[in-house]
């Protein structure tokens, strides 16, 4: 069928040492990015993406585009679906899987629970499942969060810090997903490597959050709402750049070993890590709105509230020693510079469009 053509033209790698990699959530921010970074250096690609109405759909379909341009075909589905897994994988031998598709976000978590068990959970397991049988089986490389560090009040957060006390509903679906993907990996032998982002930014980024809709609200003139907390300090945030991240995802599927099917069985043959990929630098919320402040040349009407329970927490700040020993992973872009580049991006792409009202 032309859709089995299309998927095997986007798998064709271009030369022997390269990987076939399927990315799930490849119309999403960091999907988008990692998806093209791969295609560029000659993997073969495939993405998944069942473009849910989380945010603005029309920004999905435009990074898709760009993912066609560059060669890159996104099946449109969900992770759910076994039938079109199983397909996916009958037609390409996958060596990676980069897992990012993921119900995002904290807040959302006390409006719409059931979406973070959907494709947090249920369809991450389900993806897991149709990895266990595939043939062969792919190494897998996933996001998980800074968010599962919750109410943990020692900074820098250490891969080895307790992770016992998530804040939303959101990081418990994280920290569950880092528990399931250890079970895979002890039983059926897969080569899992979960990477916990710390607040990641830059152009295409999500709508949903704050760097993105402060840009928006201060351009508009709209009051924007900073958090702080009891000691009237605001919350900060371990702000990482995409090309950073980018870098980290490569370089963990670079350095993933193959599966090994054994599972516990045949000792440490099966690998399973988890890494932080942080920027080692939190910068209060204040300070980033100074900064697009600066940058927008507009003054920001600030209204200052106290933290809500509802999931946020006050600060993240990134220990980054064991990414950086394994890795290789060394964050280059300050929050300045890459918040330049973010409002480039913004200004040309909604420019001539309706949110350009400004
Ligand atoms: P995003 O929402 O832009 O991308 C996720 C994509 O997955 C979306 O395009 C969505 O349509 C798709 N998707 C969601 N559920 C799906 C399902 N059931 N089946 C198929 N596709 C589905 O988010 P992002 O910022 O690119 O995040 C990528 C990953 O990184 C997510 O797992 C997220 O939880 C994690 N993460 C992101 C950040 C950050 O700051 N951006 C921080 C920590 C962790």
């Amino acid at each position: 069928s032309r859709w089995e053509k299309r998927i095997r033209t986007s798998a064709r790698v271009r030369s022997r040492s390269s990987s076939t990699v399927l990315v799930t959530g490849a119309a999403g921010f960091v999907g988008t990015h990692v998806s093209l970074a791969l295609k560029r250096r000659g993997d073969g690609v495939i993405g998944l993406d069942n473009f849910n109405e989380y945010y603005d759909t029309k920004l999905k379909r435009a990074r898709q585009e760009m993912l066609d341009q560059a060669g890159v075909f996104v099946v449109e589905g969900d992770i759910n679906d076994r039938e079109l897994l199983n397909k996916l994988f009958d037609v390409v031998p996958f060596t990676h899987v980069m897992h990012l598709a993921a119900q995002a976000g904290v807040r959302y978590a006390m409006q719409n629970p059931a979406s973070y068990v959907h494709s947090n959970i249920a369809g991450f397991v389900n993806l897991l499942e149709v990895c266990k049988s595939a043939n062969p089986q792919p190494a897998i490389v996933w996001a998980s969060s800074s968010s599962v560090y919750g109410l943990n009040s020692k900074v820098p957060f250490s891969e080895k810090d307790r992770t016992d006390q998530p804040a939303s509903l959101y990081a418990a679906s994280k920290k569950a997903g880092e528990e399931i993907a250890h079970t895979y990996n002890h039983i059926y032998g897969l080569s899992i490597t979960g990477l916990r982002f710390f607040t990641v930014y830059g152009p295409w980024g999500r709508p949903d959050m704050a760097y993105f809709f402060f840009t928006e609200d201060i351009l508009k003139g709209k009051e924007i709402t900073i958090y702080e907390g009891s000691d009237h300090i605001s919350v900060a945030r371990d702000f990482t750049y995409i090309d950073d991240i980018v870098k980290g995802c490569v370089s963990a599927l670079d350095s993933a070993k193959k599966s090994t099917g054994s599972g516990g069985k045949k000792k440490g043959s099966a690998q399973f890590r988890i890494f932080n990929l942080g920027n080692t630098s939190p910068v209060p919320v204040t300070k980033l709105v100074n900064i697009l402040e600066k940058l927008l040349k507009v003054k920001a009407k600030k209204k200052f509230l106290p933290l809500p329970r509802n999931g946020d927490v006050k600060f993240t700040h990134a220990n980054i020693s064991l990414a950086q020993r394994d890795l290789g992973y060394k964050p280059t872009t300050d929050l300045e510079t890459g918040l330049k580049k973010f409002v480039k991006w913004y200004i040309r792409y909604y420019k001539g469009s309706k949110r350009s009202s400004w």
